[in-house]
């Protein structure tokens, strides 16, 4: 065998190092770094691309271009963010999540065979944003989708739209922003017994910041049916006030109006939720009660009727 020296130290001392596992194994052998068992995350989102300082993907079956094509389109959502916060690049106070790590399968039916094993998640959903625990070192933000049968990723503006937003306007982990969700994995102990939430927000500005102003069919169709009033959506959860249209066409809705209408009640309510202040936000949210009503059913009727 006509190993360098060097590169023999190393693999010895990578095995002095390693699982007890790796020390009966694979380093009874000289080798090289043990390749990734079978089935791991390792193995399966086998490739890997940095984007930016805050974007790595992972993937398994990204080509180049697609990797180019998605760090440009995050680049400008994570542009819009800052530029509609105006967060000068300062996140809340003890978020450590300096960068998400976007993991793509190849299909759904990849991301229903591995999803769950390698991140403990459910799957019966488009794909999920997990923040971990922001305020421990180490931690690691994660997003986990998959591609579609066209290559595009399901989601990927919106899930990022959450990364940016528990970083730079919500305080805290999952659990600790107010929603009714026990799901795993994070299974929040106490979610929020009392609304209103900030699902609302959570899923609106996600929606908004990620699709801008151009209104989907179903942004349209909600918008005409005026099927909720704006104090209702306040109180919109994960299990109970809920609904696909309710979360996130509604959640749009509510949203664009607030921005658009009452930027100034919007920076109060953030200047609270930025540092965790959530009681005050529910008291600030239950003071509005229903005096933007009026106002937001008028505003559904002028956005529908605005050019395309
Ligand atoms: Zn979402």
């Amino acid at each position: 065998m006509s190993m360098p020296a060097t590169l023999l130290l190393r693999s010895v001392s990578a095995c002095l190092g390693a699982t007890a596992a790796l020390l009966l194994g694979a380093c009874s052998a000289i080798s090289t770094a043990p390749a990734p068992a079978a089935g791991s995350v390792d193995q399966i989102l086998s490739r890997s691309h940095r984007c930016s300082d805050s974007l790595n993907l992972r993937s398994q079956a990204l080509n180049a271009s697609q990797e180019a094509a998605i760090c440009s389109e995050l680049a400008l959502v994570e542009q819009r963010f800052h530029s509609v916060f105006k967060t000068l690049g300062r996140p809340v106070k003890g978020d450590l999540n300096r960068s998400l790590r976007a993991n793509i399968y190849a299909s759904n039916e990849d991301f229903g065979r591995y999803a769950g094993q390698h991140f403990n998640m459910p799957t019966d959903n488009g794909g999920m944003y997990l923040e971990g625990l922001p305020d421990q070192p180490g931690n690691q933000a994660e997003f986990i989708a998959n591609q579609r049968k066209d290559g595009s990723v399901r989601n990927l503006a919106h899930e990022y739209v959450h990364y940016l937003d528990g970083r730079f306007n919500l305080h805290g982990d999952f659990c600790a922003v107010l929603h009714d969700s026990h799901s795993p994995p994070e299974n929040c102990a106490r979610p929020a017994p009392l609304t209103p939430y900030l699902v609302w927000w959570t899923e609106g500005v996600a929606e908004y910041i990620a699709h801008g102003e151009r209104l989907s069919a179903r942004q349209r169709e909600a918008a005409a049916a005026k099927t909720f009033a704006l104090s209702q959506l306040f109180d919109t959860g994960y299990e109970t006030n809920t609904g696909e249209a309710r979360v996130y066409s509604w959640g749009y809705l509510a949203v664009r109006f607030m921005m658009e209408r009452h930027r100034a009640d919007i920076e109060q309510m953030l200047s609270l939720t930025r540092v965790g202040d959530y009681p005050r936000y529910q008291a600030l949210v239950k003071q509005w009660g229903s005096s933007f009503d009026a106002e937001f059913a008028a505003w559904l009727t002028e956005l529908l009727a605005r050019p395309v």
